[in-house]
């Protein structure tokens, strides 16, 4: 996507101003000093051994949360995406069906077709992340057809849901998805990169909210705030067969102890944190609302992304507007040229929330004249 490469040249000055709020991800959440000391004191091992305690804690320590038999450290979601697709369709002809605008999908090189072999079936996912039961139903192939037809051995589902926005599926959901795919004979994995952020949003358990999954993607990197990681939970025999596809895709690696440390402290200290980033997210987006010419449906908020409209009839666009807020600090993404996302993260305080607020309200009420209209 385009404006991601534009946030990122664009944005490079702004380190020199004295507070800075960065909104465009919760990606870019930097280690805490607690975990900077835990990585500095971690014990560690050759992982590829399998010898690394810390690894292994941290792994223990993923699946008891979850409630699955076992967990895999690896370097990024979108390899913890790749191997969960692959081990689950390892046999050749195999088709995964998954939302049309889910990030497997969209946003990780079409990977699971062009070093898996795996056939994408993409169905149509709702403005609130979902797909529809009676359309994922009606994309599985009949198995008598296989002379012609792929075969279906996968559902893939997002939760939280990026590009809806962040929303929820609901636990209600996500067991009728599960039964659906057991009736069928099929797998199901959830790329649970923010999972967390839903668990947190629906007031479940997390182990309560994935129980219907097979497997689930957990990054440590976004809203929990570890630098660098994500794990793959599910069963033992299918992690002793995804720890062997992570080695053949070059993720097996070695002290990895320093990297489990950081998401050691990510589980114990930002997990929690979640709700008050949700909060904040609420809080930002009701004071955008308030600010003329600005729009944003408050209550598609669920947990930690805003989306907001810059209505027509102004002549401020998402560029401008985010070289404006930049003067003052504050960094952001855009979609398009009247699309604006914001995430809220453990680093953005409720102070940042108001200071964001008045900012924007300035900006937009300020253009006019700087343009000399
Ligand atoms: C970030 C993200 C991933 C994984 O991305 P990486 O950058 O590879 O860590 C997967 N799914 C969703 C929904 C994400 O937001």
């Amino acid at each position: 996507m385009q404006f991601f490469i534009l946030c990122v040249q664009r944005f490079e000055p702004v380190r020199m101003v004295i507070r800075t709020v960065d909104l465009r991800s919760d990606t870019v959440t930097l280690p805490t000093k607690a975990m900077r000391a835990a990585m500095a004191s971690a014990e560690v091992d050759d992982d590829v051994l399998g010898f690394d305690p810390t690894a292994t804690l941290l792994e223990a320590e993923m699946a008891k949360i979850t409630g699955k038999e076992a967990a895999l450290f690896v370097p990024s979601g979108t390899m913890a995406n790749l191997i969960s697709v692959l081990v689950h369709c390892n046999v050749r002809g195999s088709e995964v069906i998954l939302g049309d605008n889910c990030h497997i999908h969209i946003y990780e090189n079409g990977g699971i077709a062009t070093i898996g072999g795996v056939h994408p079936r993409p169905v149509r996912n709702n403005e609130d992340g979902t797909m529809d039961i009676g359309l994922i139903e009606a994309a599985i192939r009949d198995p008598g057809g296989e002379i012609v037809y792929p075969t279906t051995r996968l559902i893939c589902l997002e939760n939280t849901h990026a590009n809806s926005g962040g929303k929820c599926l609901s636990v209600e959901y996500t067991d009728r998805v599960g039964e659906l795919a057991k009736k069928h004979g099929l797998k199901l994995h959830i790329d649970g990169a923010r999972i967390f952020n839903a668990a947190t949003a629906l007031r479940v358990p997390v182990d309560r909210l994935i129980r219907a999954a097979d497997t689930v993607s957990v990054c440590l990197s976004k809203g929990l705030g570890a630098p660098v990681g994500s794990v793959i939970v599910g069963s033992a025999s299918f992690i002793a067969k995804a720890r062997i596809l992570r080695k053949t895709l070059g993720g097996g690696m070695r002290q990895i102890g320093i990297l489990c440390a950081a998401g050691l402290i990510a589980l114990q200290e930002n997990a929690g944190k979640l709700e008050q980033d949700h909060k904040n997210a609420k809080a930002l987006a009701e004071g955008i609302n308030q600010i003329k010419g600005l729009k944003v449906d408050v209550t598609s908020v669920e947990t930690n992304f805003i989306y907001f409209d810059i209505e027509e009839g102004s002549n401020m666009t998402a560029l401008k507007l985010s070289k404006k807020l930049e003067e003052y600090g504050i960094l952001i993404m855009f979609e398009n040229s009247s699309r604006v996302r914001l995430v809220t993260h453990h680093q953005i305080s409720a102070g940042d929330v108001q200071y964001t607020i008045s900012c924007l309200k300035n900006a937009m009420a300020g253009l006019p004249e700087e343009n000399g209209v």
